[in-house]
């Protein structure tokens, strides 16, 4: 019996996305004031992919990384990821979700990093949490520092290093415990377009090292030719996805609309505008084309 439970859990993980959102919804509540920060959400994530998730300030998207990584509860809905149901996780495993199995990067810099601490330390520090011995820690460290190509700053204090290097580093501290996901809340807001490329280079290339599976907000345009695929979220829900497809060098993306499982869809916003769409809509089929327009 037992062995036959295990078995179909295998498969279940083997088969399901590594990452399920279904109707999610995130209330918060101040006094009198509701804000519902996510309504309704979906989303699907498969291991090792790399996403990128976009869409207008206060539409939900820290909401949600702060749910994915552990931090925050949702209020309703489910959100699964790898076998934890983060809805009904107790607090002692959300601890331990946290610690292990997932690395955070925020957009501030001086979140990311322990001040009083160098380089080489604030790799460390993660995994002396986690408990793995000193000979590990610097090992892993000394690997992290090489992907980052800075062996030769492992003693440097943190305010000795560039914004972009601070990030870079931030990333190395997310990978310290070798989580399988690693989520970044904007980490190049605060950087000019080069230096942010270089962020989410090293993101990919952690991406493809440790096929660690990717999840970065970010508001950079051309982030596309890094990602698997973008997701725009919109007023608390994704509302579009762009697969982003690769043949040599050349990079193809296209654009779809989410429709859930009762068929609500968000209407592009240019769309919206330009035909004064708001109220009621008639809405035919045409063989298998569906024609919408405002009553
Ligand atoms: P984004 O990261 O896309 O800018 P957020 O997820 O931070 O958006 O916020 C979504 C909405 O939820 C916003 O209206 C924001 O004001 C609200 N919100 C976020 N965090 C809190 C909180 N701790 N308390 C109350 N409202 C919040
Ligand atoms: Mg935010």
């Amino acid at each position: 019996m037992e062995t036959e439970n295990s078995n179909i859990s295998q498969l279940e993980e083997s088969e399901n996305p590594y990452i399920e959102c279904k109707d999610l919804f995130k209330i918060f509540k101040r006094s009198e004031l509701e804000v519902v920060a996510l309504r309704g959400l979906d989303m699907e994530v498969q291991k090792g992919e790399m996403i990128a998730i976009m869409g207008a300030s206060g539409s939900g998207k820290s909401t949600l990384m702060n749910i994915l990584s552990g931090l925050d509860r949702p209020s309703a809905g489910q959100v699964r990821v790898g076998k934890r149901d983060l809805l009904n996780i107790s607090d002692d495993d959300l601890v331990l979700y946290r610690r292990l199995e997932v690395g955070f990067v925020w957009q501030a810099t001086a979140r990311n990093l322990v001040p009083y601490l160098n380089v080489i330390e604030n790799i460390e520090m993660p995994q002396a949490i986690s408990g793995e011995s000193g000979k590990v820690r610097k090992q892993r460290a000394m690997d992290l520092l090489s992907i980052l190509g800075m062996e030769d700053k492992a003693k440097r204090q943190i305010q000795e290093l560039s914004g972009g290097e601070q990030q870079r580093l931030a990333i190395a501290v997310g990978m310290a415990n070798q989580p399988p996901l690693l989520l970044a809340d904007e980490p190049t807001g605060e950087l000019d377009s080069q230096t942010a490329s270089r962020v989410f280079t090293l993101l990919g290339e952690m991406n493809k090292i440790y096929q660690v599976t990717v999840i970065v907000v970010t508001h950079d345009t051309g982030v596309s030719q890094y990602m698997d695929r973008v997701l725009y979220i919109r007023d608390g829900r994704i509302s579009s996805v762009n697969r982003i497809s690769r043949r040599g060098d050349k990079t193809n993306e296209e654009e779809f609309l989410v429709v859930d499982k009762v068929g609500r869809l968000q209407i592009p916003q240019d769309y919206l505008d330009n035909l004064n769409f708001e109220g009621l809509a008639k809405i035919n089929l045409d063989d298998n084309q569906m024609n919408i327009k405002p009553a």
